[in-house]
């Protein structure tokens, strides 16, 4: 059989990345461009057209079948996207509609944590199991449902939002208006404010030689580098972050019966002691019968999972 063509937009904050991609996931050319988020949505909008034309042009005339794109925001069953964070001036953009109008190319559109989740079901590390929950541990806390294979997006749209299970009703406020939120304790922001709070305790840690000295400058990478380097406070750090991220995956595996989580996003990338801490966290909250089944692993593509899992919307 011939392998299908798509292409598969992975629309970030920054950076706009398209590729053409083949059905077994191979990417055969790549446009990257600046977002120009801060222009507004038809300059945003421009941007995806043209990545999307310069991909098309490496096609040399061959059929491309489809367009997906992963969005941030929140994205409606027909491809509406609304209020993505850090773009200016966007309220509500019908980007299927759009593109597809723009090439004539049948366009599905979804949020970046589902695509994602899509690419490691499809071509990464989610390829032996049908269901598994998919979490993006970086800047915030996001995620993705695969059940029977298939991202399950839920009666509108909104399933996968790990970020926002609460593990205490009396916790620190999150943006979205409940307490206790586990983004709260273990996205990007929150960590680093945490550990800055631990640092001021710690003077022997070596996170303070590598901020040289200004704590305002803490963040999961340093506090990441001083962990390999054996640093005692940095690993506690990154065991009881992923602690709490386990009582969250915890709770979640017990109401859907998984066994399953993958992990990615830049503060998962860590070490295997935060997956050490997470595994063992996740064992000590779900139903004794499911304790030895349970399975976290790190995500496999990095970078090129926002495109891939894009064009999976399609493929
Ligand atoms: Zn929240």
């Amino acid at each position: 059989m011939r392998e299908k063509l798509v292409v598969g937009v992975d629309l970030g904050g920054t950076t706009v990345k398209t590729g053409l991609i083949t059905s077994s996931g191979v990417i055969l050319a790549e446009r990257r461009l600046p977002t120009l988020g801060d222009e507004g949505p038809e300059a945003v909008m421009g941007q995806v057209r043209k990545s999307i034309e310069g991909v098309l042009a490496s096609a040399k005339g061959k059929a491309v079948r489809g367009i997906g794109i992963g969005s941030p925001g929140l994205v409606e069953k027909n491809g509406i996207v609304k209020a993505p964070p850090n773009f200016k001036g966007w309220t509500s953009v019908p980007m299927a509609d759009e593109i597809q109008a723009a090439f004539d190319i049948h366009t599905e559109v979804d949020n970046d944590a589902n695509t994602a989740a899509i690419a490691e079901a499809k071509f990464g590390a989610g390829r032996a199991f049908p269901n598994f929950l998919f979490v993006i541990w970086g800047t915030g806390i996001g995620g993705g449902i695969i059940m029977n294979g298939q991202i399950y997006r839920g009666p509108s749209g909104g399933a996968g939002e790990i970020g926002h299970v609460s593990i205490d009703y009396k916790g620190p406020l999150c943006k979205c208006g409940t307490a206790g939120c586990i983004e709260t304790y273990v996205g990007q922001r929150y960590l680093s404010a945490r550990a800055v709070e631990i640092l001021k305790q710690h003077p022997e840690s070596k996170i303070h030689a590598l901020v040289g000295g200004d704590l305002s400058k803490v963040e999961p990478l340093y506090i990441s580098q001083a962990a390999h380097d054996g640093d005692r406070v940095a690993l506690d750090i990154f065991t009881e972050a992923g602690t709490l991220l386990g009582v969250a995956l915890g709770g979640v595996m017990n109401t859907l019966d998984y066994r399953v989580s993958i992990i990615g996003g830049g503060i998962s990338a860590a070490g295997q002691f935060v997956f050490d801490a997470i595994t063992a966290s996740v064992k000590a909250n779900v139903m004794s019968p499911m304790r030895d089944e349970i399975i976290v692993i790190p995500a496999q593509l990095g970078n090129t999972a926002g495109m891939l899992g894009a064009a999976g919307l399609v493929l």
